[in-house]
């Protein structure tokens, strides 16, 4: 049966390209606190409905108690934003989840060359759009995995769901913490997310972090205040005491499992830092203001106060820094939501044997050896690891330029993951 499956992914390629293009056609951009996750959703539906999936279609709003609950996020408006579940199986065996994301990051303001973002191109073996990588992919691959064991009529005795959710991008997690709450549970959760062909069995906390520096004014050199702090310097100094802290993350990686195979787990990316203006009427002064974001990751095990506990008393290290940050003149705050890390166990339940499967399938199917790892980078992991009783894992496409232009996904990771997700359901939905 396996051979009939690679042979069907083979032969019915020309599926996942139009449907490839179709999806990112829609604009399902995030852009908090509104979406326009229902543009994909649509399109999502109705390939649903042609693969004879039964369809859940709901708001995270209407799910009963959630807006109550401490890890719904508030502030974000789910006015045309509905999570979308197609389910199909007879519900007496396993039951797999796969669930990705359908909103992107509004990254068309780019500059893009290759396409635009919303005309899907395949150049040299590469899909290019807006969310192709980052992670309506890894979506199509899932659905395309589950349309090869209907067309070749597998009877799933157990149960296959999939989960195209809104709101991931910007720290929301509201899409798939709904779906929890709403009673979708498994036997595993397969996150389909650019993981670049790696089996993630935990994934880092990360934070956005908003620093904002306050100092002195005017001319330093003239007048009084010559002694005066000068935000951008200030800025600019606790950047390099950050950048230094990250250094110091990775100094840690080998009291942390997973994280020790990696080279450096941990990423912090330097986003945004503006102070001053720039412009031919701009009066010659010190900036009074220096404002900086910085995306920080840490461990899985570290919490929201351990993750701010452990930045603060490293900087401790840089006194000329932390008096700024004793007296106010820094101050810290979060953008979004803290997104806590999680870790799947290996020794309990089936969770070895699940991922011992997916690796089987992995060489079986796609003739590819599946590296075991770590996710760095928010994503949903947390919504199952930490708030649901299915273990979850990341296994998701290769890419690149996610969150920029030009994004791409390489068809043929697409291909083998819709392989291994088809040789799963059929080895799990079987027993
Ligand atoms: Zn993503």
């Amino acid at each position: 049966m396996k051979e009939k499956i690679i042979e069907y992914i083979d032969n019915n390629k020309k599926w996942i390209i139009d449907s490839m293009m179709k999806i990112i056609s829609a604009n399902t951009i995030n852009t908090p606190p509104y979406g326009n996750e229902n543009n994909g959703q649509k399109i999502i539906e109705k390939i649903f409905k042609n693969i004879g999936l039964e369809i859940d279609r709901f708001s995270p709003d209407e799910v009963s108690g959630f807006k109550d609950s401490k890890v719904y996020l508030k502030g974000r408006d789910y006015t045309n934003r509905d999570n979308l579940v197609g389910f199909i199986g007879k519900g007496e065996k396993k039951t797999l989840i796969f669930n990705g994301h359908i909103d992107t990051v509004p990254s068309h303001v780019f500059k893009w060359t290759k396409t635009k973002p919303f005309d899907a191109k395949l150049i040299d073996g590469k899909i290019y759009g807006l969310g192709a990588c980052d992670m309506k992919g890894g979506i199509i691959s899932s659905i395309f995995a589950l349309k090869t064991i209907i067309d070749l009529d597998i009877l799933i005795k157990g149960k296959v769901i999939i989960e195209s959710v809104v709101d991931e991008e910007f720290g929301g997690a509201n899409g798939s913490l709904a779906c929890v709450k709403r009673g979708y549970t498994g036997d595993f959760v397969v996150i389909p997310e650019p993981s670049v062909m790696k089996i993630c069995i935990s994934n880092v906390s990360s934070r956005l972090m908003e620093i904002k520096i306050t100092g002195d004014k005017g001319l330093m050199y003239a007048g009084t205040n010559v002694e005066g702090v000068n935000s951008m310097l200030l800025g600019a100094g606790l950047i390099i005491a950050l950048k230094d802290y990250e250094n110091f993350l990775n100094s840690l990686k080998d009291k942390h499992d997973i994280y020790k195979r990696i080279d450096k787990p941990i990423k912090f990316l330097f986003s945004d830092i503006k102070a001053g203006e720039i412009g031919p009427d701009k009066i010659l002064t010190t900036p009074e203001e220096c404002l900086v974001r910085i995306y920080m990751m840490n461990y899985p095990d570290v919490n929201k106060s351990k993750f701010n506990d452990m930045m603060l008393s490293f900087l401790k290290n840089y006194p000329s820094i932390y008096k700024y940050i004793e007296d106010g003149s820094v101050v810290f705050s979060e953008k979004h939501r803290f997104i806590e890390g999680g870790v799947l166990d290996l020794t309990v339940g089936n969770n070895k044997d699940f991922i011992n499967k997916i690796i089987e399938n992995g060489k079986k199917l796609a003739n590819r050896e599946l590296e075991i790892s770590a996710m760095l980078g928010g994503t949903d992991f947390f919504a199952f690891s930490n708030y649901s009783n299915t273990p979850v894992v990341v296994l998701g496409p290769g890419g690149g330029n996610c969150h920029a232009a030009d994004e791409y996904v390489n068809l043929e990771d697409l291909l083998d993951l819709s392989k291994i997700y088809a040789g799963l359901i059929y080895d799990y939905c079987q027993t």
